[in-house]
């Protein structure tokens, strides 16, 4: 009765359970004040929960729009990145989809689920992007994925190797989820490039990640098409009502964000022969120690393929990064290295 393609997906696999400290998400650890709630609720108010909300979501694409100076004809907004994950795959003319692994999941899982070919052609040693390696596979590409910085690496790609991919003239994403993180984006070649979708969320650096809303900035006609295949109404009124009270305190996101990149070098400084760099809100470690740190309580990412044997780890709270270094302080003791 099911289809063998969706017989073949492995479920999603999410550590269960009620663990003390959750660093496996990329989540924001910070919840939003109560002050910023209570807009919140304020907004809600105001709002008819009886109507289906805006089709084409105009109340968060006129305030994203405003943040950045654009049009709203130049943003999508979607319940999630994800949810335009699985739109972009769709959009363009073309064969196969490009992803360079090691990479975000998501781009892979939406392009097998449409039957649509890949084509992987991983980072380089130092997990930089290789821009003439990707142009060159992408001759009958319908798009092209880029994360930058890239999850589950943390690492941006240099602007170089982009332009490389760009000037090929393919639909390229280039998902910048946490680009809060690295003080760096690209967004602005958009008005220079029509080819070009950057990807965002509030999922990360604003800590929305519970309200489901991601965005992408792109020319008017990828937009336009976008809004073609969407569900109408996958972006409902209390979602936008937080964006735009979200967008009304830049400056707490950012003072958020600074504070989770000086706890994010602390940890690195204790483990530095064994962490990579990071530009996001994460850090990738050549240690194996997943199943040690989730007997104390603490969860992270297990990787496997290429990056076997390594651990993602989210930033957390001071207390939670605190216990993360304790423990694996001891796990290196155990294992010999300490
Ligand atoms: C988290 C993340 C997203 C978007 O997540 P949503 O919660 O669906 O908005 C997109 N790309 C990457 C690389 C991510 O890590």
């Amino acid at each position: 009765m099911i289809d063998p393609l969706v017989k073949s997906f492995e479920p999603y696999r999410v550590v269960e359970g009620n663990y003390r400290i959750r660093l496996d998400k990329n989540e924001n650890p910070y919840d939003l004040p109560d002050w910023v709630k209570e807009e919140m609720f304020e907004e809600l108010r105001e709002l008819s929960l009886n109507r289906y909300p805006h089709v084409t979501s105009m109340p968060a694409r006129e305030a994203i729009a405003d943040f950045y100076g654009l049009s709203p004809e130049n943003v999508a907004v979607g319940n999630g990145g994800d949810e335009l994950i699985g739109h972009l795959v769709r959009l363009f003319r073309g064969n196969h989809v490009v992803v360079t692994p090691p990479t975000f999941g998501m781009y892979t899982f939406y392009a097998r689920l449409n039957g649509f070919p890949l084509v992987e052609v991983p980072l380089r040693e130092d997990f930089t992007l290789d821009g003439g390696a990707v142009a060159e596979r992408s001759k009958n590409a319908k798009v092209i994925f880029i994360a930058s910085p890239n999850n589950p690496t943390g690492n941006l790609q240099p602007e170089e190797e982009i332009i490389e991919v760009l000037e090929t003239g393919k639909p390229v994403v280039l998902d910048e989820a946490y680009a809060e993180f690295a003080g760096k984006s690209l967004w602005r070649l958009i008005e220079e490039y029509p080819n070009l979708v950057v990807l965002r969320t509030f999922s990360k650096a604003f800590g929305l990640a519970g309200v489901r809303a991601g965005y992408f900035l792109a020319g008017e006609e990828v937009v336009e098409a976008l809004y073609r295949i969407k569900s109408p109404f996958s972006v409902g009124v209390m979602t936008m009502a937080a964006v735009g009270v979200v967008l009304r305190h830049p400056a707490l996101m950012e003072k958020r964000v600074a504070k989770i990149i000086e706890e994010r070098e602390r940890i690195r400084r204790k483990f530095g022969e064994f962490t990579y760099p990071s530009d996001a809100n994460f850090l990738l470690m050549r240690l194996n120690a997943h199943g040690f740190l989730l007997k104390r309580g603490i969860v992270v990412r297990k990787l496997a393929g290429r990056l076997e044997g390594h651990i993602r780890v989210t930033v957390g709270r001071r207390w939670e990064n605190d216990e993360l270094i304790r423990a694996l302080k001891d796990y290196l003791e155990a294992e010999g290295c300490g």
